[in-house]
């Protein structure tokens, strides 16, 4: 995979981006996402270990990590099938 200059803001378990860098390079940045709450590189730095984290994640019912957030994006019509389809392909 080529992982030259790139920038992840889409969380790779649960498809959120606020513009947050989660990977730089292929490096984790060890942002939080303020929706599911992963750490880069804790729970998703393979592809077995984000599903593992996002299966226990909508098990739970999908809790956002940060109210702020949550409100932020509720009244702009949340919705997390959209979100879970925002995953890019190689992390689903
Ligand atoms: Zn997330």
């Amino acid at each position: 995979m080529d992982e030259t200059e790139t920038w992840e803001t889409v969380c790779r378990v649960c498809g959120h981006d606020d513009a947050d860098v989660f990977w730089a390079d292929g490096w984790p940045t060890a942002e939080i996402c303020s929706c599911c709450g992963n750490e880069s590189d804790v729970g998703d730095d393979s592809v077995a270990g984000l599903r593992n984290y996002r299966g226990y994640w909508v098990g739970q019912g999908a809790p956002w990590q940060s109210p702020r957030a949550e409100r932020k994006h509720r009244s702009q019509g949340w919705d997390l099938l959209r979100q879970l389809a925002n995953i890019p392909e190689q992390w689903r």
